[in-house]
């Protein structure tokens, strides 16, 4: 009865409907799972997003990749300092004295070419030297070698990254910024900060050591010599098997004099099987130098030196073929690549 009165009435509205379930049952109904599995394979996908973007420190906003390196310098500008604007202060006391709303950082990069060097790029844009070296490299390892092709961070104000303290306050007071700024800077809430992340603070300029290193100025060559072996992995030489070499290899006549990489304090002299005659000398930051097989030593342990102090003369002692010097940069005890502190080794 009810079928006869509907078709026989057969509103418009009573036709769409009847559409609309056939659609619903022939259509869809057919395909249920294959919706289904788009439908979770969008969930997947937006998650593995959402969390990949927390866990990196800068895509931070207004990231954006520089496509014709020849036209960079059009394509970037420096926000100058917004004035202060009561309705956009950040809440709070302002420890850095700030009387500006802090902009949030934008990151441009930059594809090196050849010729570019880190000192370079930084001058053409009126930067900082720390401010580039910092966004692309830690504590300054690596300024002197640009490779061409390689992508730099270019970011839109002065200012370091640095790796959060447990304090996060303190840190900010250590470095005479407030707060408010390094977390509009990095356009983060308190909540999204975890102890060990790298931040940008806005502003900051290194100082002593660090800024040395940042420069590339921290460690000077301490010979006049060419590399003949490399850090890294290599055959031995005597014995051919693959082994780590924990230094860079510089290789000078016998006699030739070596100069003290850094300022510091010698706080070994002596004799060791491996090194033969060597030297090592602390710096500050946990970083310590090594210089190995001399023929002579000049230098007393504990003694205080400068860069280009005479620390003793190229010999082949210990485990050595030839005269050389075998130099060592370590951090807190670990050898580190002496190619990313040296200038003028490639
Ligand atoms: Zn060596």
């Amino acid at each position: 009865m009810i079928r006869i009165r509907l078709r026989r009435r057969g509103t418009h509205t009573e036709h769409l409907f009847a559409t609309f379930r056939r659609f619903l049952w022939e259509v869809l109904f057919p395909i249920r799972r294959h919706i289904m599995a788009v439908i979770a394979l969008m969930l997947v996908v937006s998650s593995v997003v959402l969390v990949l973007n927390q866990r990196l420190p800068f895509p931070s906003p207004g990231e954006s990749i520089l496509l014709d390196p020849t036209d960079w310098s059009l394509l970037f500008h420096r926000d100058p300092p917004l004035p202060a604007r009561p309705d956009m202060r950040s809440p709070g006391p302002s420890i850095g004295g700030s009387t500006f709303v802090q902009p949030p950082l934008a990151i441009l990069l930059y594809r090196a070419h050849a010729g570019d060097t880190m000192s370079g790029i930084a001058t053409k844009l009126g930067m900082d030297i720390d401010t580039i070296s910092s966004m692309n490299r830690v504590e300054g390892r690596g300024v002197h070698n640009v490779t061409v092709g390689e992508t730099l961070r270019i970011p839109s104000q002065n200012g370091i990254t640095l790796t959060l303290a447990p304090d996060f306050d303190g840190q900010c007071r250590t470095y005479g910024v407030s707060p408010e700024d390094v977390l509009a800077a990095n356009a983060l809430s308190r909540a999204q900060l975890w102890t060990g992340m790298r931040l940008f603070f806005p502003g900051v300029q290194h100082t002593g050591y660090a800024r040395s290193l940042a420069v590339g100025v921290g460690v000077a060559l301490p010979i006049h010599g060419w590399e003949s072996s490399p850090y890294g992995w290599r055959a031995d030489p005597f014995t051919g098997q693959r082994s780590h070499h924990s230094g860079v290899d510089l290789a000078a006549p016998e006699g030739s004099p070596i100069k003290s990489a850094t300022d510091g304090v010698v706080i070994a002299a002596g004799y060791d099987g491996m090194l033969g005659n060597y030297v090592e000398v602390r710096a500050q930051l946990g970083y310590s130098y090594v210089y190995g097989h001399m023929s002579t030593i000049l230098a007393r342990d504990g003694a205080r030196v400068a860069t280009g102090s005479l620390l003793g003369l190229v010999g082949h002692t210990g485990y050595a073929t030839g005269p050389h010097l075998h130099f060592e940069v370590r951090l807190n005890g670990v050898p580190q690549n002496p190619r990313n502190y040296l200038p003028g080794i490639r």
